[in-house]
């Protein structure tokens, strides 16, 4: 095998930049694109994912836009890698020994096929770079790179293959070092001859589809054969308008005659344009010149090979002509590089092109959707949060006029209910007689009978009184209590929200208020003393009270009491306790102790005085002259009509006579007893109706204090979402922005490398 060639080429006609580069700087710029796109649609895809996955957005970005945006995602990173496969390919077909093989060790500058042996094999050949130091070769359906050291081996192994069938393929790996060409991404592919398969289909299906120039190598020393047409035939049935390239080759030999070169190249070229242009019509009259050539595989590889050993290119005996063959060979090879390179940018590239701009402005348009939804959501909430603010400041406002005005009526409920009730009992207490009248009990003047009435009186009056007070004020301020409650409750409906405000009535009591007057009259009238002895009306007691008046008799007749038993104590006087109002009782007791007989003497001295002093004279006056007239039968009558007065009362004192003095007894003690708890039971009874409303107005206080949290969580919350939509729009719009550069970027390629004239 030769040693490895200089990778100027010379020889160029066009010098050292090859059209090639074209591709390869196509392929490179779309690969960074799609790079960049699927990075930005990645990142895209996370965004978008995020924003699905925060609830609080409320479904902002759907579950189809995610998955759109993830399709997209896979899709342009199977694109990618498609993209930085692709390379340009060019195929040679014609009949066997019109020097295919020569053709492409000419192009590539070097003997990398076997040739002149004939296609030995039916394989097809085809040759790409490596980056390999070493040549290899893999045969199909096989992993396994067998390495080659010379061209001779290659023919060897693939004659002594025998697992090679007719029509597969074994790809030669050249090394790149050794060869310009291969570095451009150009693959060639080296046919086993149009004359020797009856599966052109099969071929085409296999090795042409997606061959950017089809070179027809066709032998100049004879016509262009039915078999080779057939093939271009077929060929062009499957693709449109195929790149196709006629070399007219062994033209050397038409240095032999000279004299009828011209001749047989104008009937040579007038068949080929013929052919591509009437037959198959892949391009234009014009055009078509410029796809056909006359030229000499053999003699180029030679004298390329020659120049890459040193020696020199027209060493050998070079028929007449060479260099013309040799500058329309470079020719030819020019014009392929142009139409392959610009061919190929424009077949691979183009519709994965078209599908980036496609998903590139479905992205943008999935972020202008959210950009749009995130903005209305966000002035939806601004509005909402404004909303919620002024509720609250409402709320609170509200709440403080009202505490104010309900302390007020509650205030002037409690006074009402103090005068209502204070009223009530004023007139039941003047109504007390007739509750005691009404009470039949046992009544007999012993101790423990005694003992029991007393205090089932005292139940009864309890009772009696309790119920008569409960007629007259219970159900008015029932009323007055329930109205109040239905005023604060209804107050505060506003301050709530719509939900709570279905449960207020479960915060204002529905059971009756019941006031509870607790006159425990047992307590209050414990120290009630009867008095059921038999009183004689002219008796000495009697004469001394109406003598003295009552208190100052009573205080008269505990003295003298005192006086004559000596150190016995008096009345026994149960003190009342603490809960009550002191007793008159012990009151008087007080003062007796306090009672000097001095004290005493005087009231006697006083009532004496006056008795002489206003009537009593006159008494006594008038008294001496009916003395004298009437004398001792008078005081014999009056003796005993007095001891007949004493027999009579003596008689009547029954025991229901008792009974009857100690009602009355009775109604006189309570009576000054229970106007003593007047103004204690109506302020009582007062405060139970402040209790009852404060706790019920502070029931609902809690009830909008609590609406005021839920409205400053609230308004926490809303204030949490804006900004967070914020950030999305934002998200979405510099991701917008990025699409847009993105589509500016495959704009640019497209006028760049896919809108050139062909
Ligand atoms: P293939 O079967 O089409 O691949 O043909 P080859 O490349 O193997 O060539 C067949 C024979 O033709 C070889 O002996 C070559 O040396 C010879 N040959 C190829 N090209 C030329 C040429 O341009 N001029 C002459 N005189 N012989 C050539």
């Amino acid at each position: 095998m030769a040693a490895a060639p200089p990778l100027r080429r010379t020889d160029s006609a066009q010098g050292d930049f090859s059209p090639l580069k074209h591709f390869v700087v196509a392929k490179k710029k779309i690969g960074d694109v799609f790079q960049q796109l699927l990075d930005y649609v990645k990142e895209t895809s996370d965004f978008v994912e995020e924003t699905c996955a925060n609830k609080a957005l409320e479904d902002l970005a759907s579950e189809d836009q995610k998955l759109e945006i993830q399709a997209y995602a896979d899709k342009l990173a199977i694109i990618k890698e498609v993209l930085a496969r692709r390379h340009m390919k060019v195929a040679f077909f014609g009949r066997t020994s019109n020097g295919k093989s020569t053709v492409v060790n000419a192009m590539l500058r070097d003997r990398v096929l076997p040739s002149g042996i004939g296609h030995t094999t039916n394989c097809f050949l085809s040759v790409e770079g490596t980056d390999e130091d070493m040549a290899y070769l893999k045969t199909e359906g096989s992993d396994e790179a067998k390495s080659i050291k010379t061209v001779n081996q290659l023919a060897h192994a693939l004659h002594m293959d025998e697992s090679l069938d007719a029509g597969c393929l074994v790809r030669v790996f050249w090394p790149k070092t050794k060869c310009a060409l291969l570095r451009d991404d150009l693959v060639l592919v080296d046919s086993p001859g149009t004359d020797v398969t009856t599966q052109l289909d099969t071929w085409i299906e296999k090795f042409c589809l997606d061959a950017d120039v089809f070179v027809l190598v066709a032998n100049s020393e004879s016509t262009l054969m039915n078999t080779e047409k057939h093939f271009f035939h077929k060929v062009n049935e499957r693709l449109s308008k195929p790149n196709i390239f006629i070399l007219n080759n062994r033209w050397d030999a038409s240095a032999n005659e000279p004299e009828y070169m011209e001749d047989v190249r104008k009937q040579h070229t007038d068949r080929c344009v013929n052919f591509l242009v009437e037959e198959l019509k892949v391009v234009d009259r014009e055009q078509a010149p410029d796809r056909i050539f006359f030229v000499s595989a053999k003699e180029v590889l030679n004298s390329r090979m020659q120049r890459a050993q040193g020696m020199p290119e027209s060493g050998g005996a070079l028929a007449e002509g060479f260099q013309e063959r040799l500058k329309e060979f470079q020719c030819f090879e020019r014009r392929f590089e142009e139409c392959i390179s610009q061919s190929a940018v424009k077949t691979k590239f183009e519709q994965h092109t078209i599908r980036a701009k496609q998903i590139t402005e479905n992205v943008q348009s999935i972020m202008d959707d959210i950009n749009i939804e995130a903005a209305e959501k966000r002035v939806a909430a601004l509005e909402d949060r404004e909303y919620q603010i002024d509720r609250l400041e409402f709320v609170k406002n509200q709440l403080n006029l009202l505490i104010s005005d309900i302390k007020t009526k509650i205030k002037a409920i409690s006074e009402e209910v103090e005068t209502k009730v204070s009223g009530a009992m004023g007139e039941e207490i003047c109504r007390l007689h007739v509750i005691i009248d009404e009470f039949h009990s046992d009544f007999h003047p012993s101790p423990q009978i005694l003992k029991i009435y007393k205090s089932e009186l005292l139940a009864h009056v309890e009772e009696g009184m309790g119920k008569n007070l409960a007629s007259r004020c219970s159900d008015a301020v029932n009323a007055s209590v329930q109205f109040s409650q239905r005023y604060m409750m209804e107050s505060m409906i506003p301050l709530l929200p719509s939900t709570a405000q279905s449960q207020i009535n479960m915060l204002v009591p529905s059971r009756k208020f019941d006031l509870c007057y607790d006159l425990n009259c047992a307590t209050l009238c414990s120290d009630f003393q009867e008095n059921i002895e038999f009183q004689f009306t002219l008796g000495w007691t009697a004469l001394v009270h109406r003598f003295l008046g009552s208190v100052n008799a009573q205080k008269a007749l505990r003295l003298v009491d005192q006086n004559l038993q000596g150190s016995r104590p008096a009345l026994p006087v149960a003190m009342t306790p603490s809960s009550g109002p002191p007793s008159i009782a012990s009151q008087a007791n007080n003062e007796t102790a306090l009672m000097t007989q001095e004290d005493l003497m005087v009231a006697v001295a006083t009532n004496v005085a006056s008795l002489t002093s206003r009537t009593s004279m006159s008494v006594i006056i008038v008294g001496g002259v009916v003395w004298r007239t009437v004398g001792w039968k008078l005081i014999a009558l009056s003796t005993s009509l007095y001891g007949l007065l004493y027999l009579y009362e003596r008689l009547t004192w029954t025991t229901k006579a008792k009974e009857r003095t100690l009602k009355r007894q009775f109604v006189d003690y309570a009576t000054e007893k229970l106007q003593l708890i007047v103004s204690f039971t109506s302020s009582s009874c007062s405060h139970q109706v402040q209790k009852e409303m404060t706790t019920t107005f502070g029931r609902l206080c809690q009830q909008v204090e609590q609406t005021q949290k839920e409205l400053e969580a609230e308004i926490r919350q809303l204030t949490v979402k804006i900004d967070q939509l914020e950030t999305v729009q934002s998200h979405s719009k510099s991701l917008r922005h990025k699409a847009t550069d993105l589509e500016r970027q495959l704009e640019m390629f497209t006028s760049q490398y896919l809108q050139l004239p062909q």
